[in-house]
């Protein structure tokens, strides 16, 4: 039978990690904590679960939940969403995205889409019928270039895709940047998909800016998040949308029929979890540290670092230490060296290959150390 998705092979996540694993290698490859979360978290989800949470909640999730998430973004981002009717619960942002995606791209709708970028983007919009309309952000400094963005919108553009803090560029978009993108689509019917799941992961005292933050793009737009970054859980898979109410109610139709809910005990003890601010509010001086320690160690390798503003991702340049492209150079350093990175090409359409590889420094100091130890005999 005809393939969905004839030029998709498996994730370069799936890849590498099995790979990593394969040659006892260390894993800095896949974007995933290998330290364990907050056992008050754990808690809450147990008591959650022998409490009698165990059975389907609402649709939309469970309504403590999206009170805790709309009270959240209203105090950090000043809007107010109303959780009856523009919070959804998701299985990831993953979900969130692609049914964000079906909802409202029909085929032959144009979908923009900055690359380099997460890696589920493009083959959900084909799943769609969409067309991929790919712009580059400028390479090396990965700053949207709002003048071919703007080439780009034609009378077909339905949807947008952006990424702050950016996966896998480590960047992260200025206030005067969102401005620009508010500035844009103001007389066009674009809606957007803020993928903002590293929202908690911004450095140096800088901002995250949610487009929540601003009337134009929160109007147009499904804001995704996902506490699988925010509390080193990924594997638990529960996401957030936030979306006006019109765009909520079409992406809840699709939703309903694609997964109908989320599990509940999570969701309970998310909930709980979550009327303690601490946990997100002390995670960038966690992950700034981290950033630290890893990109001082790597400084004194031959890789060339670029910065990282935001996410929990260090990208390298390694054109100093070899002549291999950046996916041959994976391969090599996660068989040979014992660490594994993930080859920046995978996030472009046509595999533009830079010579710049991603690191992830989401792991104990311990990991990070033993890491260091082989990169540097490079
Ligand atoms: N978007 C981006 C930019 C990501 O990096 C990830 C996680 N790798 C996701 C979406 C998916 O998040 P989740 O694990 O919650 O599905
Ligand atoms: N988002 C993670 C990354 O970029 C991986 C998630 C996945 O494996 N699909 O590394």
């Amino acid at each position: 039978f005809p393939s969905r998705l004839p030029h998709v092979g498996t994730t370069i996540f799936t890849v590498m990690s099995a790979l990593a694993a394969e040659h006892q290698a260390v894993n800095l490859g896949q974007g995933f904590p290998d330290f364990d979360c907050d056992p008050t978290l754990l808690d809450a989800v147990n008591d959650a679960m022998r409490a009698g949470h165990n059975q389907y909640p609402p649709m939309a999730g469970m309504p403590q939940l999206r009170e805790a998430v709309a009270a959240k973004i209203h105090t950090l981002h000043g809007r107010q969403y109303n959780a009856a009717t523009e919070i959804t619960i998701t299985a990831g942002a993953t979900q969130a995205i692609l049914t964000a995606i079906l909802a409202t791209v029909q085929a032959g709708d144009e979908v923009i889409v900055l690359d380099p970028c997460y890696d589920s983007y493009a083959p959900n919009i084909e799943m769609a019928g969409g067309t991929i309309v790919r712009v580059p952000l400028t390479p090396g400094t990965f700053r949207p270039d709002f003048a071919k963005i703007s080439a780009a919108i034609t009378p077909r553009t339905r949807l947008m895709i952006v990424n702050t803090p950016h996966n896998p560029s480590a960047t992260v978009w200025t206030a005067a940047e969102m401005q620009q993108l508010e500035d844009l689509l103001a007389p066009t019917n674009v809606l957007l998909i803020s993928d903002e799941v590293y929202e908690h992961m911004v450095f140096d005292g800088a901002q995250h800016e949610s487009a929540a933050r601003y009337p134009g793009l929160a109007a147009r737009t499904f804001i995704v998040s996902s506490f699988g970054k925010t509390y080193h859980v990924t594997g638990w898979k529960v996401g957030t949308v936030a979306a006006p109410a019109a765009l909520t109610a079409e992406f809840r139709k699709v939703h309903q029929f694609n997964v109908f809910t989320v599990n509940t005990p999570m969701q309970v003890g998310l909930a709980t979890y979550m009327q303690n601010p601490a946990p997100y509010l002390e995670l960038p001086a966690f992950y700034q540290r981290k950033r630290d320690l890893f990109a001082e160690g790597l400084s004194q390798t031959r890789f060339k670092l670029l910065p990282t503003a935001g996410t929990y991702f260090q990208c390298a340049d390694i054109s100093a230490i070899s002549d291999l492209n950046e996916a041959e150079f994976c391969q090599w350093l996660v068989k040979e060296v014992g660490v594994a990175a993930i080859p920046m090409s995978a996030f472009y359409g046509d595999g533009f290959d830079q010579k710049v590889v991603r690191f992830c420094f989401a792991k104990q100091d311990d990991t990070l150390r033993a890491a260091l130890e082989r990169l540097r005999k490079l």
